[in-house]
């Protein structure tokens, strides 16, 4: 009996195609082991460049093991407009997006612990519609706001979108008022909100919760602006730097205020929160 099991068994650890051992960097091309890769959060050893992490991977990056409590897991988008366009309708498509990332949407909002500090985390997910702000991603970053000011825990919020959805029309953009209010009366009750604005973070996430933290932090080469090149580039009729809105750049003119990267990211907003929160660093 047990002969056959163990053929069998054998079978099943045949070793894995070479497709899945390796991946390529987006960046520079290298061929990277992809266990590697993964240890080390998607960033290339080679150049450098941070890959685009899903909502998930980055709560098990920020906060201590076991940890995390999910909020709010079943909000899910609507559909005020029953909008429809030549590609298919927006029932259709976010249906796709769900089946894709297992989110019902943009964002994964909960509370954990960084090194033990308990925190409040919104997570933005590009993966799924582009991380696009709908009224479901803004109702979830606002209860999550809420209840980091009642419960006086300090906030972070990491973006990744491109913008609004503009399947939701006007609801979409109501969005960005209704998130900068709580996030104004969080500030007004002294409890400390970090944005992390990770690649890309544009449009009217920018425009709104991304840019209000009391302290804005990128990670290293993120695409950080409103506006596409293109869109400006035609608009003012002058070509811009290579290096326009990429994190650094933004930083040097003063519109983001720390740079880190993602091995850092960790230690980095620990230590900021307990500053902001006037309790002891070691
Ligand atoms: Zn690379």
């Amino acid at each position: 009996m047990g002969w056959f099991s163990w053929g069998k068994k054998e079978k099943n650890q045949e070793a894995p195609a070479k497709e899945d051992l390796w991946t390529q960097c987006t960046a520079c091309k290298a061929m990277l082991f992809k266990e590697e890769w993964h240890k080390k959060w998607k960033v290339c050893p080679v150049c450098g460049f941070h890959d685009k992490l899903a909502a998930r991977e980055r709560i098990n990056l920020l906060v201590d093991p076991k940890s995390f409590y999910e909020f709010d897991a079943r909000i899910t988008i609507s559909d005020p407009l029953k909008f429809t366009d030549d590609k298919g309708s927006y029932a259709e498509k976010a249906q796709q997006a769900c089946d894709k990332t297992g989110l019902r949407e943009a964002v994964v909002t909960g509370r954990g612990k960084l090194h033990g500090l308990r925190i409040v985390l919104a997570v933005m997910d590009f993966n799924f519609m582009g991380g696009s702000l709908g009224s479901g991603t803004g109702e979830k970053i606002f209860r999550a706001t809420e209840f980091a000011r009642k419960k006086r825990m300090p906030l972070i919020i990491a973006s990744a979108s491109g913008g609004a959805r503009m399947h939701e029309g006007i609801v979409s953009l109501m969005q960005m008022a209704k998130t900068s209010a709580a996030l104004a009366r969080l500030h007004e009750a002294g409890i400390p909100f970090i944005s992390l604005l990770t690649n890309p973070t544009t449009g009217g996430v920018s425009a709104s919760y991304a840019m209000l933290g009391d302290l804005n932090i990128a990670e290293p080469g993120a695409l950080v602006g409103f506006a596409g090149r293109r869109v400006i580039e035609q608009t003012i009729k002058q070509k811009l730097p290579d290096e326009f809105q990429t994190a650094e750049y933004v930083r040097e003119h003063g519109f983001i205020d720390l740079v880190i990267p993602r091995k850092d990211l960790r230690d980095t907003l620990h230590k900021l929160i307990q500053y902001s929160m006037n309790t002891k660093v070691d």
